[in-house]
């Protein structure tokens, strides 16, 4: 018979296995004690910090303090004073007690305690390493807690080894003291790194503290947001426009005062502020949720600061609503309308519905006239591409798709090998294409002649369009808002050349992507998709594939700054010729204008 060869972990074996769980870096301790001095009272917390945490880690209140036995007791795995009943769990107003931090703690790192509740005259003393006390004594000590922990990973060296450079640590506990010094605006804080004095706030309000923190950059840049509900109150400041930044900086929201992450407010905040802000730029905010912990669901992993509501989308609507409300009574938006150049807005172009007559103007225009005379192609029609340049006029003139067109769908968008000579395109600025003609030159803006291409491809295809196999498939991580609309449009992203699979919990996956796309077609570049397909304006009430047919059309288009080749430029062209309504793009902009002789030559007059 074989020996029993299953054994028990050793307690301290299994406290180190657990404690990873909860204590990843010095910024995790900073974290916990940071909060247990908050949860026992106190109105001063200061934090001690030497070698960025890796040394040292001490946080000093003048909370309410432990008794020797609770003393002993707080480090003890499943210790804490915060839960009684299951119940507890459903009703604190806190989040995230499990009673592991301090007894995490003391598996990895060495602690040394003093504590002195109110009615004590002296403290208790310890010291503690790999979970166990080693020394107990009174001690002379204010009321309060002082926590220290030394030499973290002192004996997981494996885990020393996976910390960061000093710098790095630093950052994280400077993180953490940050979004803790935002949730308690009326507690007294310091920070002191390496003997040097890095924060000292005084209890203020939230405003203020914003400002003592990142910056007086702030002053009089935020707008106070304030709603109360039944179910939610909503307070704190979303930053106006101008504080936007180009990275996700100051973005915090907080709920029943503890910081959490979360895409999805993020995403509602952001939402909220809808035009005002540039593209990729991110607003700031600091937002606190108060709601009855019934409503949230703490079975979330305490540290990974993320939670659920038990009402996603009701507390979606209502941030949403509360950021815009701020924004809106802090005549933000108007201001932003009226920044609009006010000549433009008051030309008839702009303020009256085109019309037939209108059309029949432009139609009728020298400049319209001069490109449109099939005469003018004269030199071209000599190149033998006569076929082409006549379908481009006849489109042009009808403006109706010509069944030559329509085949012309699977077509290869760029590359192809054309008749138009390479002498008569010349590519200026990386943006126009010149062509020459008899009477002068025409300009063909190359970004929007391509979405017309893709446009019309996209939209009368009567198959699915061909995918290419990605090698090494894809996952897409997106919001739980993008998650749902990538739901919805995927039937259609698929028609259109995708490949992509839903994975559940907002997880997609991609394994192919349009075969005739020529840009990158990456984690980003499909949420960069989504982004466009939801800022369209609401006034197009389209179908969702013609909708995702425009937003791929501007994705897959080649950009203005782009240098084309020869070859390039000519492919373009053949296609954009054979493809109906080729004066405008599918947005409504200019895809053409014509330099006669006779402008140039008033030019130089
Ligand atoms: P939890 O905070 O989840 O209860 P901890 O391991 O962080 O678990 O702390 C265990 C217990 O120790 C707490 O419930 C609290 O009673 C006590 N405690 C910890 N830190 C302090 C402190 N700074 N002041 C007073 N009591 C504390
Ligand atoms: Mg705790």
């Amino acid at each position: 018979m074989q020996p029993n060869i299953i054994q028990l972990l050793p307690d301290h074996l299994a406290n180190q296995i657990a404690a990873g769980e909860v204590i990843q870096r010095p910024a995790s301790t900073v974290k916990e004690l940071l909060e247990n001095a908050i949860d026992a009272g106190a109105s001063q917390v200061h934090l001690i910090i030497a070698d960025a945490g890796k040394a040292l880690v001490q946080v000093i209140d003048n909370g309410k303090g432990m008794n020797p036995t609770d003393a002993r007791m707080a480090f003890e795995r499943h210790a804490t004073s915060k839960i009684r009943t299951i119940d507890d769990l459903f009703t604190i107003n806190t989040m995230g007690f499990r009673g592991e931090a301090l007894a995490s703690i003391a598996a990895v790192a060495e602690v040394e305690i003093k504590t002195k509740t109110a009615d004590e005259t002296l403290g208790t003393h310890l010291l503690i390493a790999h979970s166990k006390v080693t020394s107990q004594q009174p001690v002379a000590t204010p009321t309060g807690t002082s926590i220290a922990m030394k030499n973290l990973f002192f004996n997981v060296p494996a885990r020393r080894n996976f910390l960061k450079s000093n710098t790095t640590e630093l950052r994280f506990i400077i993180d953490e003291f940050t979004r803790i010094a935002l949730a308690n605006p009326t507690i007294q804080l310091k920070l002191t790194n390496n003997n040097q004095l890095v924060y000292n706030i005084d209890a203020v309000n939230l405003k203020q503290r914003i400002t003592q923190l990142l910056g007086n950059h702030y002053n009089n840049k935020l707008v106070t947001v304030n709603e109360q509900t039944d179910y939610l109150n909503i307070t704190g400041y979303v930053g106006k426009p101008e504080t936007a930044k180009k990275t996700r900086g100051d973005q915090y929201i907080f709920v029943n005062n503890r910081f959490i992450k979360s895409h999805y407010l993020n995403h509602a905040i952001s939402y909220a502020y809808d035009e005002m802000l540039q593209k990729d730029s991110y607003p700031a905010y600091f937002i606190n949720l108060q709601l009855n912990p019934e409503h949230i669901d703490i079975n979330v992993h305490p540290t990974k600061q993320e939670i659920k509501f038990t009402d996603e989308k009701l507390v979606y609507a209502f941030v949403k609503s509360a950021v815009k409300h701020a924004l809106a009574q802090f005549s933000i938006s108007p201001a932003l309308d009226f920044s609009l150049n006010a000549t433009i807005q008051q030309m008839p172009a702009v303020t009256q519905p085109s019309t037939a007559s209108t059309q029949n103007k432009v139609y009728n225009s020298p400049l319209y006239q001069t490109f449109t005379q099939s005469n003018q192609a004269h030199k071209i029609e000599h190149s033998g591409n006569l076929k082409s340049w006549q379908s481009f006029y006849n489109n042009n003139n009808e403006n109706t798709p010509t069944t030559q067109a329509v085949e012309n769908v699977t077509a290869p968008t760029l590359l192809q090998a054309t008749t138009l000579q390479p002498e008569q395109v010349h590519q200026l600025n990386n943006s126009y294409i010149a062509i020459e003609q008899p009477d002068g030159f025409v300009l063909v803006q190359q970004q929007y002649a391509h979405q017309r291409v893709i446009y019309h491809r996209l939209t009368t295809t009567t198959a699915a369009l061909a995918t290419q196999q990605s090698l090494f498939p894809e996952t897409l991580q997106l919001t739980p808002p993008d998650a749902i609309l990538l739901t919805e449009l995927l039937p259609h992203f698929n028609y259109l050349g995708y490949q992509i699979q839903p994975f559940g919990n907002n997880t997609f996956v991609l394994q192919g992507t349009p075969a005739a796309a020529l840009v990158s077609q990456s984690q980003s570049e499909i949420e960069i998709i989504l982004e466009h397909y939801k800022n369209q304006s609401s006034s197009y009430k389209l179908p969702p594939l013609q909708k995702l047919s425009l937003t791929l059309c501007w994705q897959q288009s080649i950009k203005l700054g782009i240098a084309l080749s020869k070859k390039e430029m000519l492919a373009l062209l053949t296609d954009w010729y054979n493809t109906p309504n080729n004066h405008t793009s599918p947005f409504g902009k200019k895809i053409l204008a014509n330099l006669t002789a006779d402008y140039l030559k008033k030019l130089f007059s």
